[in-house]
């Protein structure tokens, strides 16, 4: 479903995106392996002439990251993450623990739900721009969490650093459940919408916001 400019969305409780470029696309997270065959359907559907050239990974989380092998292997993309993100991508270090006693409890699966084994192909560090996208690097969700930039149409990819809203038109703080660090990841998502001047918000969950400057607004004031 094309949302935004050259952007698809495919959406469902994790989102990814697609964005079209001239003679190839590139992919913002796998998402589950369901969604790697909706993945291919768009791709297929939309522009079957142009290769998945490159599939970025905001994070390892599994809901991130489980199709990643399907796509990888069958478009032979260029994967990129950030550097302290790829040992958990590929499962050659086990991800931290999470924050607090329900966090530390449940990181008993953390290394479950994390990562798929797959080789990253190319690291990336913040302020690096490639294929067009700005590289924000936000630990605090997990060491190697990334946010992207799209510099054409300015739209923010925020992965897991924030959340937003059913409706879309509330941006919320990334989930405590789920953080490593939940005060390190409150601080990336305020440094993020303070360094960035989205057009669009486009997270991880929740429904991407068109128009977003009077929710970050209201980010910034509520928690920075
Ligand atoms: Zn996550
Ligand atoms: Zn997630």
């Amino acid at each position: 479903m094309r949302i935004y400019e050259n952007i698809y969305l495919i959406p469902s409780f994790v989102n990814c995106y697609l964005i079209e470029r001239g003679d190839y696309c590139i992919l913002i997270d796998t998402g589950t392996l369901k969604k790697a065959r909706k993945i291919i359907h768009n791709i297929q559907t939309n522009f079957p002439e142009k290769p998945l050239e490159a599939i970025f990974i905001t994070h390892a989380h599994l809901d991130h990251t489980a199709g990643l092998k399907t796509l990888g292997q069958l478009y032979g993309s260029k994967i990129i993450s950030h550097e302290k993100e790829k040992p958990y991508i590929m499962k050659s270090e086990k991800m931290p623990a999470r924050d607090g006693f329900i966090g530390k409890t449940f990181s008993i699966f953390s290394n479950l739900l994390s990562g798929t084994e797959y080789p990253v192909d190319q690291i990336v560090t913040d302020g690096e721009v490639i294929y067009g996208l700005k590289v924000y690097h936000l630990p605090g969700h997990t060491p190697g969490t990334i946010a992207l930039e799209d510099l054409e149409t300015r739209a923010l990819f925020c992965g897991d650093i924030i959340d937003c809203n059913k409706k879309g038109d509330t941006i919320l703080p990334p989930k405590k459940l789920f953080a490593m660090d939940y005060d390190q990841a409150l601080k990336s998502s305020i440094k993020m919408l303070q360094a960035s001047k989205p057009s669009a918000i486009f997270p991880g969950h929740g429904k991407p916001i068109t128009e977003p400057d009077a929710a970050i607004k209201l980010y910034l004031e509520e928690y920075s």
